[in-house]
């Protein structure tokens, strides 16, 4: 634990030293759990964002993507349930003031006791509390921290408040001369990017001429007041999801819903990260307008952990905006039901959610790629720091360094950088000794790196270096391009 612990913090360490991610407005000291995306980051994440809405756009036959405001009529989060239920129960320390999210500080629980060799009683412990959240049996829940003598970290002490509810929605005010008290120009900054899918979907469907099966995708921002906002990018204020909302028709819902499950892990599988390091956990308890709902989790430098959700929504959400809206959110379904030999005709379709948070993404692959690397020979300590970025994320993809500024080999790499540049991102260095830049464009990710010598131009020929093997191989300048788009 100690070591992984360490190791999270070389990688935050790492992604703020090579500009993937900063602090918010660090130079104030930073605002908790709101985060920056520096020029490296910024990439890799667009990287991920791209390779995910391709998927779930581009090659598929059936899905297409929009792009929502933040801002949505207030009654929408009436409609929805979360005004009234998006909630988490929450705990306070009166020693230290502290407040817990009540599975957070059980969770933490059962991993003392996991660490302490005893496996059984903290499953014990873990399934109790599922029983209870599903009931939302807070006395029970306070009892079970009571029973078990759970202390807060910080006074080291058992001396408890009751359980609370607490929203996790931010709201502000819409207009300039209206007080903060008038409850019908108050607006929330969505805290999850589903609802501006399912507010278009008769728009979309009709304007795209869309047949049930089919998907709405969309990659935003979304913000929750998460009160224990911890661990880096896993649990922050303001983020950002990729989530897809699958139409069905009703009574399908099990077969689509396996399917999506079973899909969203070959994604994640392809990307080239071992399957050991993902788990299906089904849910015990339902959110509100879920009849079947699990989550993908990653092994985190911190454990196993959600990185993303899959929920059979059935029609809570179109039934809901249907009656607060009073506009209906049927589709005619013209297929022939083969019982009645008659068209299916109207229904408010079922939905199958596939969620996933970016940030969440981000930190899998960049927690899965960082590697601390020991080179040592009998003669000479080495190390060197280097993230086995898969290449198609990689923020660049080739270096191309000239070995002395002089000579014309300048030129040279300029005009491959030139020939290269418009198929994908390069970079050009021509400072330091070529070891050295090697290592910097090993902790950016880079696969690879060319060096161009006097022998190129004598042949044309040039160095290229492999990141993760750091095999050096002379290939003709003119491979360059396709070496690079193979890998991609
Ligand atoms: P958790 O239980 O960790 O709070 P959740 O079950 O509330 O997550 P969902 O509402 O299912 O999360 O949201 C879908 C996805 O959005 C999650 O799987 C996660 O990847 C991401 N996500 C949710 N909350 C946050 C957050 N505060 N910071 C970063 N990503 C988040």
């Amino acid at each position: 634990m100690a070591n992984e612990t360490n190791r999270f913090q070389a990688i935050i360490s790492h992604c703020k030293e090579y500009g993937f991610i900063f602090p918010s407005s660090e130079i104030y000291d930073g605002l908790q759990a709101v985060y920056d995306y520096g020029q490296m980051g910024s990439e890799l994440k667009k990287n991920i964002k791209d390779y995910w809405w391709k998927s779930m756009t581009q090659l598929q036959d059936n899905i297409v993507g929009i792009d929502a405001a933040i801002f949505m009529h207030p009654t929408t989060w009436k409609a929805s349930g979360h005004v009234d239920n998006f909630n988490d129960p929450m705990i306070d320390n009166k020693d230290s003031k502290k407040r817990y999210r009540v599975d957070h500080l059980i969770e933490a629980y059962s991993e003392e006791l996991k660490a302490a060799g005893q496996e059984a009683k903290a499953d014990e412990v873990i399934a109790a509390m599922e029983q209870l959240l599903a009931k939302d049996d807070f006395a029970g829940l306070k009892t079970l921290i009571e029973d078990h003598k759970i202390k807060c970290a910080i006074s080291g002490t058992c001396n408890w408040t009751e359980i609370r509810q607490f929203n996790l929605m931010f709201s502000t005010e819409f207009g300039s001369t209206v007080s903060s008290e008038d409850a019908d120009n108050k607006v929330y900054l969505r805290p999850e990017t589903a609802q501006g899918i399912f507010v278009n979907f008769l728009n979309v469907q009709k304007t795209g001429r869309m047949k049930v099966p089919f998907g709405i995708a969309q990659i935003g921002k979304a913000f929750r007041n998460e009160i224990v906002a911890r661990q880096f990018i896993f649990r922050m204020r303001e983020f950002e999801q990729m989530e897809m909302q699958f139409f069905i028709r009703p009574g399908t819902q099990k077969e689509w819903y396996e399917k999506w499950k079973a899909t969203r892990l070959e994604w994640h599988k392809s990307l080239g990260i071992p399957a050991e390091k993902y788990r299906y956990h089904d849910h015990v308890k339902l959110a509100h307008y879920a009849d079947a709902a699990c989550d993908i989790e990653f092994e985190f430098p911190m454990g196993f952990k959600e990185l993303e959700g899959i929920h059979s929504r059935t029609d809570f959400d179109l039934k809901q905006h249907q009656e607060y809206s009073k506009k209906k959110q049927q589709y005619f379904d013209n297929d022939i039901d083969p019982a009645t030999g008659k068209p299916y005709g109207n229904y408010i379709p079922y939905v199958i959610e596939t969620s996933i948070g970016l940030d969440r993404m981000f930190l899998a692959v960049i927690s899965h790629a960082y590697e601390e690397q020991d080179l040592s020979t009998p003669e000479k300590p080495d190390s060197r720091s280097v993230l086995h970025l898969p290449a198609k994320l990689a923020p660049i993809k080739l270096a191309v360094f000239p070995l002395t500024k002089k000579d014309g080999l300048p030129e040279i790499a300029e005009q491959i950088m030139n020939d290269c540049r418009s198929e994908f991102r390069c970079f050009y260095e021509e400072k330091d000794a070529i070891g050295k830049r090697y290592r910097r464009m090993d902790a950016l990710g880079t696969p690879f790196c060319v060096t161009v010598d006097h022998q190129t131009k004598e042949d044309n020929t040039v160095t290229i270096r492999h990141r993760d093997s750091m095999q050096q191989e002379r290939v003709a300048i003119s491979e360059l391009k396709r070496i690079v788009m193979d890998s991609l």
